[in-house]
This record gives C-alpha cells, structure tokens and sequence, in this order.
C-alpha cells in the first residue's frame, strides 16, 4: 500500500495533468440541477448527459414542476442518455419526495440526501461537494480503479473503504478537487483497458504500471 506521503504526491501529480478541477462538468446552477445532473449521469458520459439538460431544465426548473410532469415527457426529454424510464421514475419521485419533506430544497447532509430515490452514497457525497461546497469524496469506479492499481487500498476494498483510505490520507479542504482530477485521470490515463502506464507520472510508484510496464 502507498504511504499516506505517496498518496498525497500522487494526487498532485493528477492535479499537475488535470489541473483546477474544482467542478463538476455537468451543467446546473442550483442544488435541483445539479443533483438532476448527476443523477443522470449514472452510466452515460457527461457529454451526453449535458446534452439533454439545457432543454430538461427549461422544462423542469425545480423541484415543483419536474413532480408535476408527466413521467412520458420527462423520458422524452433524457430518451437519448439511455435507462431513461428508470431514470425519469428517479426524477419525478425524488422531486415529489423534496415538495413532501425539504420544502422543494434540495438538503445539504449525506443523510437526507441517500434517503431520496436513486440517490446513494456517492451522489450524495458529490452533491454535497458540488452543491453546497461540503468536503465529501464521491468515490467512482475510476477512483476505484486508481486507488486499487497503485495501490491505495486492497483489491477486495468497498467502495467505502476507498472513500475511508482517502479521506484519512488527504486535508479535507482538497477531497473535492481530488474526486473531480481522479475521475478525469481516470477516464483518460489510468483507463479500465489500456491505460497509458508507459506516460503516466505515477508509473514511479505505482504496483500495477510497473507490472503491465515489464511484461509488454
Ligand atoms: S501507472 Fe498505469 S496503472 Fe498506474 S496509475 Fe498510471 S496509468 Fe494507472
């Protein structure tokens, strides 16, 4: 396992490739939005989740009218991101649940937010760094993937254990930077296939580059 010294170095050397991720890419102004966006993007890229928003939100603005839409239209409006009856079910339901209980507010702690539809642990923590600039370290497949190919935690890790090892390793003030530079150095160097081990700044320190490095 890397040394909580080594973890923190090689976050920086993320950050010097992604540097200033301090925000999501997803579209959204307010706390609705942005829990919609990220909603969304379960499974389907950001790309194509921003794609759908700009007309979703003009629809939808808030919590008010996206419980009062039909879930048809709702659909309609995400068809092209896929899972899109699951996902406009989410929406509508989450919605009411926040007329019903937060006065149409989205709330800002990890308990009241797992307790809307659709949303876990992850969502919440990354809701709550983007929302409302709590320090929460959503952890992702490609956080995942990282932590468990240099490695910062054991292959058999949860995904709780990942959220656990970084926060323990990195200052609070940096979890929300970190979350957005590994999920990006995630989906372009250190990539499910194929990652880019023979360019990457962590090869130095990293188990599984060193390995995949050697046997090409
Ligand atoms: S050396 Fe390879 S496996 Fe290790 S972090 Fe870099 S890209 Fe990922």
């Amino acid at each position: 396992m890397l040394s909580k010294p080594q973890i923190q170095w090689a976050v920086q050397q993320m950050e010097k490739v992604f540097p200033n991720q301090t925000h999501t890419e997803l579209i959204g102004s307010t706390p609705f939005q942005i829990l919609v966006a990220i909603m969304l993007s379960a499974q389907a890229t950001d790309a194509s989740v921003n794609r759908v928003l700009p007309k979703l939100f003009h629809d939808y603005p808030d919590a008010q009218a996206m419980a009062a839409a039909p879930e048809s239209r709702i659909q309609a409006d995400i068809h092209s991101i896929g899972l899109s009856k699951t996902k406009a079910h989410r929406l509508k339901t989450m919605s009411q649940q926040l007329l019903d209980e937060y006065q149409g507010h989205v709330p800002d702690n990890r308990k009241d937010l797992m307790s809307l539809p659709g949303v876990g642990r992850k969502t919440a923590n990354v809701v709550l760094g983007d929302a409302f600039g709590i320090p929460a370290f959503g952890v992702d497949t490609h956080i995942t993937r990282i932590s468990k190919r240099l490695p910062i935690v054991p292959e058999n890790a949860s995904v709780d254990q990942v959220e656990a090892a970084l926060e323990a390793a990195l200052p609070q003030t940096e979890w929300i930077q970190a979350h957005h530079t590994m999920v990006l150095f995630g989906r372009n160097v250190c990539k499910a296939r194929n990652p880019e081990c023979a360019t990457c700044p962590l090869l130095k320190i990293c188990a599984t580059g060193q390995k995949l490095t050697q046997t090409k």
